[in-house]
């Protein structure tokens, strides 16, 4: 899978880094700090399809940031931590594509010191629930056989119940989560698309299909469960493909399970809608007008969003999701 392996040479005795090795069978390259090659020039996104490169490196700077308003539900704080950059999937839409120098990804293997940041900031929020997510810059199961860090974070939420992270996902690569025990607060949220623009947009991931199914097998055993229709796409017929999706959740029972819901209408920065254009021309995503929006962002006009948003929120009710449990993401300054 991977065309060339390097290693910080300060980690190559690290008992993770050992592992992952052991795992991906191939010899490490050492070099000092992951970012003397990474990204150092540009590599085109599409390369990542016959020669991605694997890089195992310490997570330096900030390890946690505070996430964006309007991240996830309102009300209580939300931080994001970085484990990963970039993503074995290529989803045309990926803002990865537009946002690195490079799809080569690298794994941040210094956990335990993200974990103890995540401490410092639970301990300073000492009344109110506070959300870490997983997932910005990578996706959060994908890699899991290889870097066994799920437990570590397993055992934050246990011993801290007012703690909740959130696996955001599009994989169905459960092996690792399996062996842990079901937390309220160990949420693993699914991306999905509708099935047929999923197939034609959401290339390399596991089909919706097999989101479901991995879905209803967590559900069946406990987990905590959440979704992300985002991004929606305008399609002629976007309602009747949303109204099989959720009709498809319904039947089994995955609607009434969900913790949450959030909805996006698809959105780009500048440099990554250029990005789509030129990897992906014939895509879905150029065939309805955009517009540069209040944050600058390209996006459909602000009616159109809010109208997309409002129909997949009615059928989604209709289809037994609470109310209470929908929120729009990005959306708050619309
Ligand atoms: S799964 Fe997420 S991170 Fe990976 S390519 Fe798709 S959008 Fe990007």
């Amino acid at each position: 899978m991977w065309n060339k392996v390097y290693v910080e040479e300060h980690l190559l005795e690290m008992p993770r880094v050992k592992s992952i090795l052991a795992k991906v069978k191939q010899d490490p390259i050492p070099l000092g700090s992951f970012d003397e090659i990474w990204g150092q020039s540009k590599k085109p996104y599409l390369h990542k399809r016959d020669s991605l490169n694997l890089f195992l490196a310490q997570k330096k700077g900030q390890l946690l940031k505070l996430a964006p308003d309007a991240y996830g539900q309102a009300g209580e704080p939300h931080y994001y931590f970085i484990h990963a950059y970039n993503c074995i999937y290529e989803c045309q839409y990926c803002y990865l594509q537009g946002y690195f120098n490079t799809p080569d990804v690298v794994l941040f293997v210094n956990h335990e010191e993200i974990l103890e940041e995540m401490q410092k900031t639970l301990d300073q929020h000492p009344n109110t629930r506070v959300w870490f997510h997983a997932g910005e810059f990578s996706d959060s199961l994908a890699l899991t056989h290889l870097t066994g860090e799920l437990e570590l974070y397993h055992d934050f939420c246990r011993k801290n119940p007012n703690a909740v992270i959130e696996l955001r996902t599009k994989s169905v690569n459960t092996k690792e989560l399996l062996q842990l025990d079901p937390l309220k607060n160990f949420i693993v949220s699914f991306s999905l698309s509708p099935f047929k623009i999923g197939k034609s947009i959401d290339l390399k991931t596991p089909s919706t299909q097999a989101r479901l199914k991995t879905m209803n097998e967590l559900n069946q055993k406990g987990f905590t469960l959440a979704a992300h229709f985002d991004p929606i796409i305008y399609q002629d017929n976007f309602k009747t493909q949303y109204e099989e999706l959720l009709n498809a959740m319904d039947e089994l029972g995955l609607n009434k399970a969900l913790n949450y819901l959030s909805m996006g209408v698809v959105r780009f920065t500048k440099d990554v809608y250029r990005e789509v254009e030129r990897n992906y021309p014939d895509s879905p995503l150029h065939s309805t007008p955009m517009i540069k929006s209040f944050d600058n962002k390209v996006r459909y006009n602000h009616p159109m969003r809010m109208w997309m948003m409002n129909t997949v929120k009615e059928l989604a009710l209709k289809y037994g999701i609470q109310d209470e449990a929908i929120y729009f993401c990005m959306e708050e300054h619309a």
